[in-house]
């Protein structure tokens, strides 16, 4: 029977929906564009069949049914049981066997499939349709009595995992399959599964089903057709449980997408010595090179190699070699203890590659491939773009333009935007002294330090009580997702650079170490040594981390600002450079920050808040005075003072930002934050300035407020102690006369905070401007500067019209904007923020990004009604959702003409400033051109 016409047949006879899809025999009825109904692997499976690739024949159940089952109770749809068993007959006929024959039977795999890969859903379960009669087929079949029982107690042990559920009881035991595995293992005295002999698996396979009846009170099905159905309902269920509810939140998936179940015909890589399992990446995922590698296991089968209970050997002789050289073998004891797949399968080796090459070229992207040989014939089992740190997504993007298989639109859109924060992570300080206790596999990137913790519970309660931990486990399993997200840092004893520890942290952006095999990890002692050097670590101890080396060093090390100029980056940055319209600035207070800046490619400072300038060294004492002064005069004596000391700094960060604006925000915050708080200082202060301490109680207690966030600040401090104001405007404006009579271009932008009505902005505005004639008058040179406000006060955002009028440009302070807009202080959401997060009252933290719909309103309507009042207002955003992709998106849509955000998010912006106007479809965005390389047109105020 034709795989099509059957399906076709199965669709009239039960007038229903198609619920399984059929792959195999160079044929499928699925394909990758599928992926939202077959799941990534069901939809990749089909391609690679579909494309003629060696694929075992299967079939796929589409997510719909995981959507129906939620749906009724737990129950399936009516046309599943015969389209099922259909599928099944056409894998019997391409394989020849079947399912249940005592004589030749097909076994199978049963495989969960979410659109996107899910580490928190159900394993896959192998060998199902085994049971005391069939194994009999597959000894005869195989003549291989050993193979047949390790396929048996595989089974029979992932089926009492998976399917029934048979777990650990608490966190400190083990898996209860693997003590029994164990306890064998010393009974006979063999280390390896490898060693055991066939009576031993069989005995292995009674104790597990006597295992399972003790604790579960349950027999273990013989029933190949209850196995399927118990398998395929298991999958389903796992939908929902809570490692797999836990990873979609934190990966924002959503609930209703469900997954896929893939049942497919086995192939066995456990079946002798030319027979193996494994997993290739067709680049380096940590670096990017364009170099086929990975691990791989001779004689083995399915997650063995992920699972890290052996460590598997390098598929190339390349990568075998630097691990003899890191592990300092000699080539001898390389090729007799782990010689590579291309030395001892140069044919499976060659295939490989072929078949790597060709889907690179077909998927246009890196793949992460799943392969298991079977006497010496290569078998695809999954594929998929592979998780990879950002310096790699960098580096394959490029490369791939280079190929000729992707351009540069492609390019751009291909880089996550937040993927680049890894980019930007610190580095360990060379030359910090450092005590180096061990090496193991460079998993994923990042220095981190933090205190030693075994549990993924202990991670997840310590990072709740603000501390920085470090994971460390033998392996980790998806169990520990919740521990891994909430870790600084991952170090593992076992597995490579498959491993789920090293695929899941790099996934998260998290630096991992794994497979660092020198540890001796005791759970219940909470303690590691360092096997060889007699060092131990316990619990609560700091140790540091560098992913890009896989070191691991005691205590805590100092870390450097990293430098991201590789050429990759630097291409592939210019290019999204050229597609985006928005300007990218960034938040800097200091001449530092402002460097670093530039460096990352920031257009200017879109906030420069001068508040932090009145607490440096000696001028926090001019400024005590300046607030304890009984008058206007003693106020202005002690400004005079300040007055130099500001404009030091304004010159050192003008002269950071050469040619391009700066923003500067006039005093903010409210006076007694300069005040000393404890009565000790108080009477340090009293002493120093020479004034009574009852004098300085009683102006702290006259400035105290009820409310500081809404009290006596901003623009509200301009209006009552006017001097302030005109003192920062001179020292900003003599710092700028000064760089412009040395040749220096200077663009100052005095922003004048917290205004919520015109007046407010025009009484400054006048004295400002008469401030920065007079400082020009006096220094003979001409510098064109303007004055703007924020719009942070949700008054200013509706009258936004009026206020314009005073204003040459606006920005959006969005912390406040949105204090303000929710009636939501930031220092006191702590206590439910969470809550309003779990139960979905906040979509996301609307201080991280943008709450677009009520915030966002504010903004679009405060930008339509001050362009219609000043055509060439300039608008940007200075809150810290600058740096949010998301909200940058909204930026571009809401046309803002840039976004200002910390320096470190700088190329983040800029890349998401670049994917938001590839994706903008409106013609108003086609029209626009970007503009000379300092911004729009100032219309500068008289100087
Ligand atoms: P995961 O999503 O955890 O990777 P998979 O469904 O890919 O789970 O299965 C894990 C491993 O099980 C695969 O990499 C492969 O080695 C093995 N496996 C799955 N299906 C088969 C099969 N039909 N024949 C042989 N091995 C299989
Ligand atoms: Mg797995
Ligand atoms: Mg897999």
């Amino acid at each position: 029977m034709e795989p099509q016409q059957h399906n076709g047949h199965a669709a009239t006879k039960t007038r229903g929906k198609r619920y399984v899809y059929s792959f195999g025999g160079g044929k499928a009825d699925g394909n990758a564009g599928l992926n939202w109904l077959l799941g990534g692997k069901g939809a990749n499976l089909a391609e690679m069949a579909g494309l003629g690739l060696p694929v075992p024949p299967g079939m796929t159940i589409t997510t719909e049914v995981c959507t129906y089952y939620y749906a009724h109770q737990r129950s399936y749809p009516l046309e599943l049981e015969q389209q099922v068993r259909a599928g099944l007959k056409r894998i019997e006929k391409i394989i020849g066997r079947r399912f249940g024959d005592p004589e030749n039977p097909l076994l199978l795999s049963v495989r969960s499939g979410a659109r996107v890969s899910m580490p928190g859903m159900m394993d896959t379960v192998l060998n199902l349709g085994l049971n005391d009669e069939t194994i009999q087929g597959v000894i005869k079949q195989s003549g291989n009595s050993r193979f047949a029982y390790d396929c048996y107690r595989r089974f029979v042990q992932m089926y009492g995992d998976v399917v029934l559920g048979l777990k650990p009881e608490s966190k400190t035991e083990g898996d209860p399959f693997e003590k029994i595995l164990e306890d064998k293992k010393a009974a006979r005295g063999i280390e390896l599964d490898t060693d055991f002999t066939a009576d031993d698996l069989g005995e292995l396979v009674a104790e597990f089903k006597a295992l399972i009846q003790d604790k579960l009170h349950l027999t273990f099905p013989q029933d190949p057709q209850e196995q399927l159905w118990g398998a395929i309902g298991a999958v389903f269920g796992s939908w929902n449980n809570p490692r797999a509810v836990t990873y979609r939140k934190i990966e924002s998936i959503p609930g209703e997408w469900g997954t896929a179940v893939t049942v497919q015909a086995m192939v066995f890589g456990n079946l002798g010595e030319d027979c193996a399992t494994g997993v290739a990446f067709t680049r380096d995922f940590s670096t990017g090179a364009k170099e086929l590698n990975g691990d791989f296991l001779i004689n083995a089968q399915g997650e063995d190699v992920v699972a890290g209970t052996r460590t598997p050997q390098q598929i190339t002789l390349a990568a075998s070699r630097e691990r003899a050289a890191r592990e300092g073998r000699s080539e001898e004891e390389r090729q007799a203890s782990y010689p590579s797949l291309e030395e001892r399968m140069p044919g499976c080796f060659a295939k490989l590659q072929e078949i790597a090459h060709t889907l690179e070229r077909h998927y246009k992207d890196a793949q992460d491939i799943e392969f298991t040989i079977q006497g010496g014939h290569l078998w695809m089992l999954q594929t998929r773009a592979g998780k990879r740190t950002a310096a790699a997504a960098v580096k394959i993007t490029v490369d791939m333009v280079h190929e000729g298989l992707i351009d540069e639109r492609t390019a751009v859109l291909r880089v996550a935007p937040a993927q680049l924060d890894q980019f930007l992570h610190p580095l360990l300080d060379p030359n910090a002294p450092k005590e180096r206790l061990a090496r193991g596999l460079p998993a994923s990137p990042g220095a981190v330090s933090g205190e030693v913790v075994f549990s993924a519970d202990d991670a997840e309660a310590a990072a709740q009580a603000g501390r920085k931990v470090i994971l460390v486990r033998v392996e980790t399993s998806p169990e520990d997702i919740h521990g891994m997200h909430a870790a600084q840092g991952i170090l593992t004893a076992r597995g490579g650079a498959t491993s789920h520890a090293a695929l899941v942290s790099r996934g998260m952006g998290k630096c991992a170490v794994v497979g660092c095999e020198a540890l001796e990890i005791d759970y219940e002692r909470q303690q590691f040594s360092v096997r060889g050097s007699g060092v131990e670590i316990r619990a609560g101890e700091w140790i540091t981390l560098e992913g890009s080396t896989g070191e691991v060093f005691r205590g805590q090390v100092p870390t450097r600002d990293p430098n991201p100029d590789t050429a990759e980056f630097k291409a592939f940055m210019s290019w999204a450079d050229r597609f985006r319209r928005l300007r990218v600035r960034a938040n800097a207070d200091t001449p530092h920050d402002a460097k670093v800046a530039r460096a990352f490619g920031a257009e200017g400072i879109g906030l420069c808040r001068t508040e932090h300038m009145f607490f440096e060294g000696d001028r926090i004492d001019a400024v005590r005075e300046m607030i304890l002064a009984e008058d206007t005069a003693g106020r202005i004596r002690a400004l005079d003072k300040i007055v130099p000391m500001q404009k030091g700094d304004f010159v050192g960060i003008f002269r950071a930002m050469a040619g391009l604006p700066v923003t500067i925000r006039l005093l903010d915050p409210p006076l007694h934050e300069f005040l000393p708080h404890t009565e000790e200082e108080i009477a340090d202060l009293a002493l120093k300035l020479s004034v009574p301490a009852e004098r300085l109680r009683a102006k702290r207690n006259a400035l105290h407020e009820f409310n500081p966030m809404l009290g006596h600040r901003g623009c509200r401090l301009g209006i009552t102690f006017p001097e302030i104001y005109e003192a920062q405007a001179r020292a900003i404006m003599e710092a700028a006369c000064e760089l412009a009579r040395a040749g220096v271009r200077v663009i100052p932008e005095i922003m004048v905070p917290l205004v919520g009505y015109k007046k407010e902005l025009e009484m400054l505005r006048e004295r400002i401007v008469r401030v920065c004639t007079e400082v020009a008058n006096t220094g003979g040179v001409t510098v064109p500067y303007t004055v703007g406000t924020m719009i942070e006060v949700p008054r200013a955002a509706v009258v936004a019209d009026a206020i314009a009028a005073a204003a040459d440009f606006f920005s959006f302070g969005t912390n406040d904007l949105t204090q303000m807009t929710l009636g939501l202080s930031r220092d006191d959401a702590g206590k439910f923020l969470p809550d309003y997060l779990n139960q979905g009252i906040f979509p996301q933290d609307p201080f991280v990004s943008l709450d677009q719909s009520g915030v966002g309103l504010l903004i679009e309507l405060a930008v339509r009604k001050g362009r219609a009042a000043r055509s060439d207002l300039k608008i940007g955003i200075c809150g810290e959702h600058g740096g949010d992709p998301a909200s940058v998106q909204f930026c571009h849509q809401a046309g803002l003409d840039y976004v200002s955000c910390s320096p470190y998010r700088v190329p983040i912006a800029r890349l998401a400033a670049a994917q938001a106007a590839l994706r903008d479809t409106t013609p108003k965005a086609r029209r626009v051109t970007r503009t000379s390389r300092v911004g729009t047109s100032l219309a500068p105020a008289t100087a």
